[in-house]
């Protein structure tokens, strides 16, 4: 019986957490990642403990730790030189973008793994993907072309998914770049900023190394250069000269669950809803769903799991994975999405954040709501003392 196969386009961690659980099925997978790694992006770099077993399903923490992963244990929230400290039930990561992707990737292409060896085009970028009934197709840019059973759409987008590309937030931009400063080793420290015009939040990659990630309001930003600007305008004491490297800017994903367009394409991460980057939910929901696709289409009986995927019968099978898939994903974010959403409105409103200020700093006041709308590990929390 010929082996199955997919097709896997984009090697952040939704795809390289797809490609690795369906070679871990055993099925033959090229995966098509346009950037040679490492490759730094704009991201906070912070990863909630939402998705901690499923990363460490892939990377075991000692994997992590050799990275460069640090532990972060403590939530802190300023506003206008106050702060509130959280210790979080669970402990997060924090790793750059650049390590964290390096290192998923290899573990997608683990030659243990019982599987043909992984297909890795790398660089190579698709250029269009269409579909048959008995088999999918996609082309690069250099004009190659390949087929196999099914596409795992983790470009970010999904623009070549019948469904076209996901939608970004209206009217703002992220931004992200690395600061020479020092800051608790511990905390992700989140700003909610006295002024209107975005928010952003700094953890700890490396020693005296920091990520600075925001959500700007496209207002602030007359031009590139203006980035070191706007976040002086949300935060006065950021000095410019602590920047290391350049900013990185990129459209905020901001969309619902968007259903894939044929029954041979597969939408995971970024390419099928987008989260509010304020509770470092995005990387989580990309290796949550890679995970998901590979384990739905490979479990036993599915389209997959038993040779390639042909025929009317197989197509019925693939339309029933892909609705499944849909309705995870619809039931992951019922409450995770509009709680970010929730969350960063309070930060952008500065009237808001100081209403709520009082509210805060209560020592009754705890993470535990929050654990539950954004779908985390649950245990008794308290509350740190205002600072
Ligand atoms: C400002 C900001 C801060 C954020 N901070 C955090 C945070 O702290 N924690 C968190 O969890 N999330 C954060 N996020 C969200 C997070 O970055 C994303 O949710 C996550 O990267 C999605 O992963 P993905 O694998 O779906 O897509 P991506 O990480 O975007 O990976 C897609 C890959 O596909 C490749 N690709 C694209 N097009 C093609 C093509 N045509 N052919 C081949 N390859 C292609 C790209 O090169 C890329 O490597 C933040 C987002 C923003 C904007």
């Amino acid at each position: 019986m010929p082996t199955p196969s997919a097709i896997v386009i984009g090697g952040g961690p939704a795809g390289a957490c797809a490609a690795y659980w369906l070679r871990a099925a055993g099925v033959a997978v090229t995966l098509v990642e346009r950037a040679p790694f490492p490759r730094h992006k704009p991201c906070g770099e912070f990863i909630s403990p939402a998705a901690t077993a499923e990363l460490q399903a892939v990377a075991p923490g000692p994997a992590l730790l050799a990275a460069g992963a640090r532990r972060v244990s403590t939530l802190e929230l300023v506003r206008a030189g106050r702060r509130v400290r959280w210790p979080l039930p669970v402990p997060a990561w924090s790793l750059s973008r650049a390590a964290l992707d390096a290192l998923l990737l290899a573990a997608a292409a683990d030659p243990a793994l019982p599987a043909p060896p992984l297909d890795l085009r790398q660089p190579a970028a698709v250029s269009q993907a269409w579909y048959t009934d008995t088999s999918a197709h996609v082309r690069l840019s250099d004009g190659a072309q390949l087929c196999a059973d099914a596409v795992v759409h983790a470009d970010g987008s999904g623009r070549h998914d019948p469904a076209g590309p996901a939608p970004s937030r209206r009217g703002v931009v992220g931004a992200k770049c690395h600061l020479r400063l020092r800051i608790d080793p511990d905390a992700l420290v989140m700003h909610a900023p006295p002024v209107r015009g975005g928010y952003f939040g700094l953890v700890t990659i490396g020693p005296g190394l920091v990520t600075c990630a925001a959500v700007l309001q496209r207002g602030l930003l007359a031009s590139d250069a203006s980035i070191d600007r706007a976040l002086r305008t949300l935060w006065p004491a950021y000095d410019p000269a602590d920047r290391d490297g350049p900013w990185m800017a990129c459209p905020v994903p901001g969309s619902g669950h968007i259903p894939a367009g044929h029954p041979r394409s597969f939408r995971v991460g970024n390419a099928a809803a987008g989260v509010e980057p304020v509770g470092g939910e995005g990387i989580g929901l990309a290796i949550w769903s890679g995970t998901r696709c590979a384990r739905l289409l490979t479990a036993p009986g599915a389209p997959l799991s038993r040779g390639a995927a042909a025929g009317a019968e197989a197509m019925a099978a693939l339309a029933r994975t892909q609705a499944r898939l849909a309705r995870d994903y619809r039931r992951r974010l019922r409450l995770r999405r509009p709680a970010c959403r929730a969350a960063a409105w309070v930060l952008e409103q500065p009237g808001l954040s100081a209403a709520l200020w009082p509210l805060l700093s209560l020592p009754a006041c705890t993470l535990a709501p929050w654990y539950a709308l954004t779908g985390k590990p649950r245990r008794a929390i308290t509350t740190g003392p205002a600072l």
